[in-house]
């Protein structure tokens, strides 16, 4: 991977067009240097002798062709090092069926952009992966309405079509992201959740004839997860359930909580590494764990009140 594009900022989040923030100076020093040193390549090793078999998922967003050439080096990496992870893998590691030597590894797209449709699949084809895309379907549908122009760059950044989304779904995977690209906070209301993640995996089978089993949540701080909106995911058949905090998956965790590392395509080696080598996963292990135990309430009643939605 080259060392050349040094990004500037990060995400605080995984919304692609606000809360950017520059990586705090003492992280990007630490990255760089147990990058340089090979302990971060240790760290990465040391998980595999002492977390025993696990799956990783890493989660990304914009693919621009100035940074194709590093994700597809980054990708390489990865084959290198994991073995890669569709849905029957996952079910099959779940069950104890699945047995690779390597750590197991998903690779997600968030938010439905061109660019992830026209980049991302032969580079991921080429290195064996099965690329697993995120769609807030609202995005699709009515790709003029005001929700999604704050979130449209334009070019690569605008939403993918139903024609793209249908080419994707022959060989990777389709999962739903809610309508509106909505947090679902306590408190959501039932009209809300119905209309964000129950009508709108319905629309994505509809338009691509094929049942929607994954989904990932909108974002990733405590205040963006609900009990309620948990349940309906839950009973609305999503199987494959994803987060916004980085962690690994083990055999026998539940798969409507599955941690996600975020690794933008554009990421040097040195940054890569770092987000691998299970530095992050401790860093964000008690909020992984309150988000878990917001979500494993249950029986909570669900209110009729309106969520306000931060993008209205
Ligand atoms: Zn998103």
């Amino acid at each position: 991977m080259p060392d050349s594009t040094r990004p500037s900022t990060t995400r605080s989040d995984d919304s692609p067009d606000i809360h950017y923030r520059p990586l705090p100076p003492l992280k990007l020093a630490l990255a760089r240097t147990l990058h340089a040193t090979g302990l971060s390549a240790v760290g990465r090793r040391m998980q595999r002798l002492f977390k025993g078999p696990h799956i990783r998922v890493i989660n990304c967003h914009e693919l621009l062709p100035s940074a194709a050439h590093n994700f597809d080096e980054q990708v390489r990496f990865y084959a290198q090092h994991y073995a890669p992870v569709g849905p029957q893998e996952l079910d099959d590691f779940h069950a104890g069926r699945w047995n690779a030597k390597r750590p197991g590894l998903i690779i997600t797209f968030d938010d439905g952009w061109q660019c992830q449709a026209r980049y991302a699949p032969p580079i991921l084809e080429r290195h064996g992966f099965v690329g697993w895309f995120f769609i807030p379907v609202g995005f699709v549908e009515e790709p003029h309405a005001r929700f999604v122009r704050q979130h449209m760059r334009g070019g690569d950044l605008n939403p993918m079509t139903w024609d793209d989304l249908r080419r994707l779904s022959r060989k990777h995977v389709i999962g739903g992201h809610t309508y509106s690209h909505l947090e679902l906070p306590a408190g959501t209301s039932q009209a809300v959740l119905q209309h964000e993640l129950v009508d709108s995996k319905r629309r994505l089978e509809s338009e691509l004839d094929r049942e929607i089993t994954s989904f990932a949540w909108v974002r990733g701080r405590e205040c963006d997860y609900g009990p309620e909106a948990s349940q309906v995911i839950a009973r609305a058949g999503y199987r494959h359930v994803f987060l916004t905090t980085s962690g690994v998956l083990h055999r026998g965790d539940s798969l409507l909580k599955i941690p996600r590392t975020n690794i933008e395509a554009r990421y040097p080696p040195w940054l890569v590494t770092y987000a691998l080598n299970g530095i992050p996963d401790l860093l964000g292990r008690s909020r992984r764990r309150r988000i878990e135990h917001i979500l494993d309430q249950r029986d909570v009643p669900i209110f009729p009140r309106s969520t306000q939605s931060p993008l209205a």
